[in-house]
């Protein structure tokens, strides 16, 4: 059937109401927020607010205490199963994270292997890739994030926007259907920031859906589509990045805008 209205898009991640304590401290207050297909999100927000726990909850690290994730459609944590939801086998919970790739601020790369080899474990582990065909995989993303001349060095050889680069191919390499980046650059000498924030430029204009946590106002206000602020576990404002960032409603935003820009 066609319709000259537009269909509501699905979103791609549906994050509904979801609350997460540690130690009966409650991190997260019922959060809401949905990002639909090849979107680009800017999650901001003061040092605790939140923000790494919620991205964690979108790939599997964290459970949450109410409310429910979906990415396209599939619980986190939990199946449903004749009506009532179960809790993941660590077998699907583990094809389920496959769908989610994370980059870290301190890159995470295992530091015995080589670049080829940190991109290629995951795909020979949960895919059924030959070892040639994933070296071949590995070989084209690492010549996508520029580093095709690094294919067999160590991580102690490669600078921390080499690395960090690396970590953006390894995350790649499941073809995830969004990619998650935890303050991509804060660990990086101000001279290597470009180089990884070109790489996530890249994928933005790609039409890959990122939900970036970053303290890079201005890389913010250039790619992302809606800038998120979440301020004590609670989304206090949400909007285009000139909404939020250059005409800022909420008092907690300003603030917060006046000390990093
Ligand atoms: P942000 O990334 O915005 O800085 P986090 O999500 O890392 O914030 O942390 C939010 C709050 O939750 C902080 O107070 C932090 O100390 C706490 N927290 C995060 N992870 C844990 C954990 N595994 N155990 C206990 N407390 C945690
Ligand atoms: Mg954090």
């Amino acid at each position: 059937m066609s319709t000259t209205t537009e269909a509501p898009t699905r979103g791609l991640i549906e994050i509904h109401n979801v609350h997460k304590s540690f130690h009966g401290v409650e991190v997260l207050k019922g959060i809401d927020l949905t990002v639909h297909p090849g979107e680009v999100i800017a999650l901001l927000g003061p040092s605790g607010s939140g923000k790494s726990t919620l991205l964690r909850t979108i790939n599997h690290l964290e459970t949450v205490d109410a409310g429910s994730v979906t990415v396209d459609d599939e619980f986190i944590g939990y199946e449903l199963r004749g009506g009532k939801l179960h809790e993941l086998r660590e077998r699907e919970i583990l094809r389920r994270r496959t769908q989610v790739g994370i980059v870290f601020q301190n890159f995470h790369l295992f530091p015995h292997l080589t670049a080829v080899e940190n991109i290629t474990e995951a795909p020979l582990a949960l895919k059924r890739l030959s070892k040639s065909d994933a070296r071949e995989l590995a070989l084209s993303l690492l010549d996508r994030v520029g580093l095709a001349d690094k294919a067999d060095a160590y991580p102690r050889q490669l600078s921390g926007g080499q690395q960090q680069r690396v970590a953006i191919a390894r995350a790649l390499a499941l073809q995830p259907k969004v990619l998650l980046f935890d303050e991509p650059t804060s660990a990086l000498d101000p001279e290597l920031v470009g180089e990884v924030l070109d790489v996530i430029r890249d994928l933005a204009k790609l039409g890959t859906t990122l939900v970036i946590v970053t303290h890079e106002i201005g890389f913010a206000r250039e790619v992302a589509d809606r800038v998120v602020f979440l301020d004590q576990g609670r989304i206090v404002e949400q909007g285009t990045p000139a909404e939020v960032l250059t005409r800022p409603k909420n008092p907690r935003t300003q603030e917060f805008l006046a000390k990093v820009l």
